[in-house]
């Protein structure tokens, strides 16, 4: 459980929580000197069950609150301060903002100096305080008269501070800490501070430094300032990082420590934002803020993606559009400062940490986003499913949203979807697909009768197919023998390109003379010999069937019919299925397969040039199957 203070300089928040823990925050000789709290501070207290409360004691002064939001971030509760004396100043209205922004609901308000004012006056600030509460997340939130000095007061306080419940748990993710001190130990080493936001982190665990990306491991850790074996959601925790990038210069404020699957470096935050209700004008679109995100500030700009505009109080789809990378997930809270960083403007909530860099605006991305905004994953999922086209890539979807799939597995059971190639589509997207695909290829059949088919970045174009899922999609028409795949082209398997009459004659002369798998085909010049016919007659009207699929040109001089090509490079795969990781050279293949020399190097460097093998000097292995680059024979 993490608490923070807040409240306007100078109205006690330092001195209340010495008088709890027994702890002076301010801990910098500045601080000491000027009697004003700059930095963030951090004490612990121990409840009568054991359990220990972190405290964040914030500067008040309108000069940081850029440390005040450091503190703030992953917090669970608020502790709100007012003196009597005083009333409710301009940073503690400010603070207030900030926290209802970030959707801190959970806080007491302590009314401090009450020593130094009559009573009345003590019955006017808290009337005053509770209107101010009134409309924010901490309405309704506990208020405790206190003087702090003497004592009165802070009994109540500490009890009333106990009743908070600390914000749900989300352990399951992964591990993710925003760091807001570090510093280097003498003996120990580098030393990062800050909150868990969630996971769990166990002693000896490798971290990434993020956004930078630098690996470090965790060689120690206490959590609310107690050596422990691990730390988790909700807790501060210091830990002692080892590594060659365990150094200051590589860390400061603002990064993040991650474990791998919440690295997700982006500049471009899609989110949804509220501009503050205390605000005059509306914001307009390209307007230059500070972005408070974690413990990190850092400049941009808004985009507005729904219109030029944003009124106070109104909420819409925005993308911050920073100077340099941050990490953040899905649900993480911002808050945006002006310019010149002297006013609060908006709060925010992360909808998608990797933004799109092109069309952030446009009507399918802000359907996209809409569904995302969900907060329950699985309602999320089912609507992204339901109202957009492209497929989810499901690895990314559970890394943007830091949610495992195992605890969401009882949730998916439900969802009807169909997964393919690590992406999920609505089963209705996938039934339209399937029927678009034969619907093309009957009309691209009807409009090129002498064409073959169309090959895979054709078809996908042809029949609108989403890239992510196009080859299972197929694969299953295949399977089904809707559609057919030779050589490269996808046709109908009604679809028998036939050479025109013209050609007829001389291609069933030629046609015996291409030989099969046993006897493959002699080079052109020799089949135009035994023919006598001319090399060049014979060249082209074998060009012209190649481009039907009926004769395949392996080489400058050799056509091979397609049954032997295809059996010629299944021939490659069992012999680098048995050759393995070594690979195979050309007089494995020749010998293997039974056949000639040149014939055996025109083969391999036929399948070179379509990606099937690939050659390092003397020796080739295998990059895709022979399956996967020509389809199968049908029977
Ligand atoms: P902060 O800026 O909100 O952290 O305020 P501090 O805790 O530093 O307190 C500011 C001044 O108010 C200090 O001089 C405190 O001694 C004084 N102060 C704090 N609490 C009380 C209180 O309950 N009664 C009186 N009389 N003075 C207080
Ligand atoms: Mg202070």
């Amino acid at each position: 459980m993490i608490i923070a203070t807040a409240g306007h300089v100078d109205h006690g928040k330092t001195t209340l929580i010495q008088a709890l823990t027994g702890i002076d925050t301010d801990r910098l000789p500045e601080e000491k000197a000027r009697g004003l709290s700059i930095d963030l501070g951090y004490a612990y207290s121990e409840l009568s069950d054991g359990s220990l409360v972190g405290f964040v004691d914030v500067p008040g002064h309108a000069r940081f609150i850029g440390n005040m939001l450091a503190g703030v971030a992953g917090i669970d509760a608020g502790l709100l301060v007012v003196a009597v004396d005083d009333g409710p100043m301009p940073q503690t209205l400010e603070h207030l903002a900030i926290l209802d922004l970030l959707g801190v609901n959970q806080g007491v308000v302590a009314l401090t100096k009450t020593d130094r004012a009559p009573p009345e006056r003590i019955a006017e600030v808290m009337t005053e305080t509770q209107a101010l509460l009134a409309p924010t997340s901490l309405s309704g939130a506990q208020i405790i008269e206190t003087a702090a000095l003497a004592g009165i007061g802070i009994t109540e306080l500490d009890q009333a501070l106990q009743s908070l419940e600390p914000s749900e748990s989300r352990d399951e993710g992964a591990f993710r800490l925003a760091v807001d001190r570090v510093f280097t130990l003498r003996g120990v080493g580098l030393i990062a501070t800050g909150t868990v936001f969630s996971g769990r982190l166990k002693v000896g665990d490798e971290l990434l430094i993020s956004p930078a990306g630098l690996p470090v491991a965790a060689r120690g850790l206490h959590a609310q300032n107690r050596p422990a074996e691990t730390a988790g959601t909700g807790t501060r925790c210091a830990i002692n990082l080892v590594g060659r990038h365990a150094g200051e210069k590589n860390l400061k404020r603002g990064d993040w420590l991650v474990g791998e699957d919440a690295h997700l470096p982006s500049n471009r935050i899609d989110a949804l934002v509220q501009l503050a209700i205390g605000e005059d004008d509306p914001i307009r679109h390209d307007t230059p803020v500070h972005v408070h995100i974690g413990a990190a500030d850092i400049p941009g700009r808004i985009a507005l993606l729904e219109s030029r505009r944003l009124s106070p109080g109104e909420t819409a789809l925005a993308q911050l559009v920073l100077d340099r990378e941050v990490t953040c997930v899905h649900g993480d809270r911002l808050i945006l400062r002006d310019q010149t960083a002297r006013r609060t403007l908006a709060g925010g909530r992360v909808i998608d940490p990797l933004g799109a860099v092109r069309g952030r605006a446009r009507p399918e991305r802000r359907a996209w986003l809409l569904a995302m905004a969900e907060t329950e994953p699985a309602t999320a999922l089912s609507r992204l499913l339901a109202e957009t086209s492209d497929p989810v890539a499901l690895d990314l979807f559970w890394r943007r949203r830091n949610t495992t799939q195992k605890a969401l597995s009882t949730h998916l059971v439900d969802l009807n979807m169909v997964q393919a190639d690590g992406y999920a589509i609505s089963p209705n997207h996938w039934q339209a697909w399937r029927e678009a695909v034969p619907v093309a290829l009957a009309r691209v059949h009807a409009e090129a009768p002498d064409r073959i088919g169309l090959d895979l970045r054709e078809l996908r174009h042809t029949a609108n197919l989403p890239e992510a899922m196009a080859r299972p999609l197929l694969a299953e028409l295949m399977t089904e023998g809707a559609i057919v795949f030779r050589f490269g082209a996808y046709r109908l398997p009604g679809h028998q390109p036939k050479p025109t009459v013209a050609d007829a004659a001389l291609w069933a002369e030629v046609l015996p003379h291409l030989g099969d798998r046993d006897h493959p085909a002699p080079v052109l010049h020799e089949i135009a010999k035994v023919l006598d016919r001319e090399p060049s007659e014979l060249l082209s009207i074998l060009e012209r069937v190649g481009r039907l699929g009926l004769a395949i040109r392996v080489s400058r001089n050799r056509f091979l019919l397609p049954e032997t090509t295809i059996a010629l490079a299944r021939a490659v795969d069992e012999l680098a299925a048995v050759k393995g990781t070594d690979g195979f050279t050309v007089a494995d293949f020749r010998d293997f397969a039974g056949i000639g020399r040149n014939l055996a190097i025109e083969v391999l460097e036929f399948l070179d040039r379509q990606r099937m093998t690939r050659r390092n000097g003397a020796v080739r292995t295998i990059v895709m199957s022979a399956d996967r680059v020509f389809g199968s024979i049908e029977t």
